[in-house]
């Protein structure tokens, strides 16, 4: 979607929230641990390039979860190591090789097309993927890996890692989580050649599970200061939220009782009401489920009146407002606060989703 940035909607993104939020997990974690910023999906919305250069001296890598989001950042002249985290078209191993971008092996089947290809394997880093429970990707018993990393070692690949995900690292409940540490490390132990980078930890586990941290961490949502779990665990250290969605009131008025607003006429003024329209709506990642959730109007909590439109929402106001009046959707204003964790709850999601979903119509603004 076209950047839309003579609009007054915007994500304002606050990069030294960013580093001290690495700065806060990095202090808690053992020194010599690796530290990879994942940023992938445009770094959760809060834009890949900006946020890997502010990282850049604190981090030794990046994840992310294709190669073409690491072109973007190779592209940008960021020449840190980088890992695709997902499984990657046989195709591109000769740009991986020609960009230095590191694969992720996932299956012996994967590594049997790509070497049916005939492309050459000398020099590609990768690191190897175990299912050790969340059931997407990787390898589920040591024999596979073991035959893949002598095939690869062959060929002249050089496997640098090996990795696993966690499925429940945010939950209360530990038991599944010791259940795949269980099984990664008895898989790891018969790994024959074991490749040095060993890591398991997402946000997540970096915050609740320090003991199962291997020699790296891949951290992603805790970056852009939101709690992985949401509301059910409550966060070890303080995080600061990097992104704040705001807008402003481009049309107010007075309806009289009985005025009808929005698609489906869907509410009904009960009295003499001040209406103000704000230009967003669900093409912006602002969903239609946000009806009848509340923006703030100068540190006034005002809901979203009728249905959520594809680029405006109609709220109501206790009193008129002017036009170009700032609106906070996400964010805080006047000492009030309305976090990305509040608007996925009221939607039933995650707040990874919401920043996630903010479209490219939005610009992002670094201050
Ligand atoms: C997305 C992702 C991460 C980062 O997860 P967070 O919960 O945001 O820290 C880490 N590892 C893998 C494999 C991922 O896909």
């Amino acid at each position: 979607m076209k950047k839309s940035p003579h609009r007054p909607t915007r994500a304002v993104i606050d990069l030294s929230a960013i580093t001290y939020n690495l700065e806060q997990v990095a202090y808690h974690l053992p020194q010599e641990v690796e530290k990879w910023a994942v940023v992938k999906a445009n770094a959760y919305g809060h834009g890949a390039v900006q946020v890997a250069r502010a990282l850049l001296p604190q981090v030794d890598g990046f994840c992310i979860s294709n190669i073409d989001e690491a072109l973007e950042l190779r592209n940008a002249g960021i020449t840190q190591d980088m890992l695709v985290l997902g499984v990657s078209d046989v195709q591109v191993v000769d740009l991986a090789l020609r960009e230095n971008i590191v694969l992720t092996v996932a299956s012996l089947e994967w590594l049997e097309r790509l070497k049916q290809t005939g492309q050459e394997l000398t020099g590609l880093r990768v690191h190897i993927k175990v299912d050790s429970g969340m059931g997407r990707i990787g390898f589920r018993n040591a024999s596979d890996i073991n035959q893949s990393i002598a095939s690869l070692t062959e060929a002249g690949s050089l496997v640098e890692g090996i990795f696993t995900h966690f499925a429940t690292a945010d939950e209360r409940d530990e038991s599944y989580f010791y259940q795949q540490l269980n099984t990664f490390k008895e898989i790891l132990a018969e790994v024959e050649d074991c490749p040095l980078l060993i890591h398991a930890s997402n946000s997540a586990t970096s915050l609740w599970h320090q003991e199962t941290i291997f020699n790296a961490v891949r951290l992603g949502v805790v970056l852009y200061g939101l709690n992985p779990s949401g509301e059910v665990l409550s966060l070890p250290y303080e995080l600061r939220p990097a992104l704040q969605l705001e807008t402003e009131i481009v049309h107010v008025k007075a309806v009289p009782k009985g005025a009808c607003i929005g698609y489906g006429a869907t509410y009904e003024a009960m009295e003499e009401e001040w209406i103000a329209t704000l230009p967003i709506g669900y093409a912006d990642g602002w969903t239609r489920d946000m009806q009848g959730f509340a923006v703030l109007v100068e540190g006034e909590r005002c809901p979203i009146v009728g249905r959520v439109s594809m680029d405006q929402i109609t709220i109501a106001l206790k009193k008129p407002y002017p036009l170009g009046t700032k609106v906070v959707l996400i964010g805080s204003s006047h000492g009030k606060e309305v976090s990305a964790t509040d608007v996925a709850v009221y939607r039933g999601t995650i707040n990874y989703e919401v920043v996630c979903l903010l479209s490219d119509r939005i610009p992002r603004l670094y201050p």
